[in-house]
């Protein structure tokens, strides 16, 4: 009989064999817990002069895998560069096909690994041929191209530029549909009481959020703040501000910490700019931008030129912005319509939010809104940064719609 079902898999849970599709009907969410208190036993281990490096990459579908080598501790660079290459079968990712499967992963970034702790390590990689060509889904060489072509965007040699990102996400019980604090198959109150709140009828989920800042934190990742989100079970947190390309590796080597606290805690996570349709906020990754200029005295002249260059770039951003963002982008619920370029004074239904204190000082940054949460940071940093800074494009003509002030 279940030879006619085609394709098996074995069911750990039950010892029954159930069909393929069955199991991908569940997602593969069953949650699978191990008690930690064990692990604790092994963690307290002499490593014998070695460290544990967990290379980490991003695959076709813009999600960091990684695996693990031995290191000897006292050959570690400072540069990650020097550490050696590796390679993993690309045939498993969606990034090279069955029969020259191996693709080269080039270590980028170096940071403290805050799981496994002591001297071991997390390698930020990016992916190439053998050949040595930056595979198609490598969008961090095109954006360390840019930035070392503004001499690494340092204020010395290069424009100085500064990102400040900000990630909301959405966090799910392993079911994938009930949004964390949820009732199951119904609704919460609605949204006004979530954000930034406290109290165990509102805040859900902040050992996620808190865990991840403090992972952050001993990684050395540049995490600025965190907060709860206006739909509830929605958490954010802040890396900035950072220079040229750190940005990117910040942003993605957070991301693959969130990805493994949340694994610790059994619960879903999710960058879908939209998870829930309807009445509830969508997610985004909003990101601030400066230059050296834009922070000097009268920088809000070259600020509102950036901007209306922006604007002349606008669907050329919003294609390289995420997918799915469609969904989110709506008009309502603190966002700028799809197909409408706008800027403003402290407008958050603005595509472009000049924030008050930039306004009031002349000189600061300004927020791009567009970006969806499940964007490419590099990509997205790379458009900015391109667009804000190239003096040949035009400016859009138009006016800003600043938001009353309020007295
Ligand atoms: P919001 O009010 O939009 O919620 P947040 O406080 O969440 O803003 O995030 C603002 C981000 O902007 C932070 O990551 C912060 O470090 C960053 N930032 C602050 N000043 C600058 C600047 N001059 N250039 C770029 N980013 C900046
Ligand atoms: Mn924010
Ligand atoms: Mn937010
Ligand atoms: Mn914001």
């Amino acid at each position: 009989m279940l030879s006619a079902l085609g394709s098996i898999a074995f069911s750990p849970s039950t010892g029954v064999r159930a069909p393929t599709a069955a199991r991908a009907a569940v997602n593969m969410a069953e949650s699978v817990p191990m008690d930690p208190t064990v692990l604790a036993k092994y963690e307290a281990l002499d490593q014998k002069g070695k460290v544990m490096a967990e290379y980490v990459w991003i695959d076709a579908d813009l999600t960091c895998r990684s695996k693990c080598r031995t290191l000897d501790a006292n050959k570690i660079p400072e540069d990650p560069t020097k550490l050696p290459l590796w390679n993993y079968d690309g045939s498993s990712t969606g990034q090279a096909p069955g029969d020259d499967s191996e693709v080269i992963i080039h270590p980028k970034a170096i940071y403290p690994d805050p799981f496994r702790g002591g001297d071991n390590i997390l390698v930020l990689c990016d992916t190439y041929t053998p050949g040595g060509t930056p595979l198609p889904t490598n969008t961090r060489a095109a954006a360390a191209e840019v930035f070392a072509g503004d001499a690494g965007a340092s204020v010395e040699k290069g424009t100085g530029a500064w990102f400040g990102l900000e990630q909301e996400y959405t966090l799910f019980d392993l079911d994938k549909v009930t949004p964390l604090g949820w009732p199951k198959g119904g609704y919460p109150g609605p949204q006004g009481p979530y954000y930034c709140s406290a109290g165990a009828d509102r805040a859900y989920g902040r050992a996620v959020s808190d865990a991840h800042y403090k992972a952050c934190l001993f990684a050395g990742i540049a995490i600025s703040g965190t907060n709860a989100e206006v739909m509830p079970g929605q958490w954010e947190f802040q890396v900035g501000p950072s220079v040229g390309i750190a940005a990117g590796d910040d942003m993605w080597m957070a991301r693959y910490l969130l990805q493994r606290v949340c694994e610790d805690f059994q619960v879903y996570v999710t960058l879908d700019p939209k998870p829930i349709p309807g009445d509830w906020n969508g997610a985004g990754m909003h990101t601030n931008f400066s230059t050296e200029k834009m922070r000097k005295a009268g920088g809000l002249t070259d600020i509102v030129a950036a901007i209306k260059r922006l604007g002349t770039k606008h669907e050329e951003h919003i294609a390289e912005y995420g997918e799915g963002n469609e969904r989110r982008l709506t008009g309502k619920y603190e966002t700028a319509d799809i197909g409408t370029f706008s800027f403003g004074v402290a407008n958050r239904g603005c595509s472009i939010r000049i924030p008050r204190s930039t306004d009031a000082d002349g000189c600061g940054y300004l927020e791009d809104r567009r970006p969806s949460s499940n964007c490419d940071p590099y990509v997205v940093t790379r458009k900015i940064f391109q667009t804000c800074t190239d003096e040949s494009i035009p400016q859009k003509e138009m006016e800003a719609s600043n938001a009353e002030q309020v007295a």
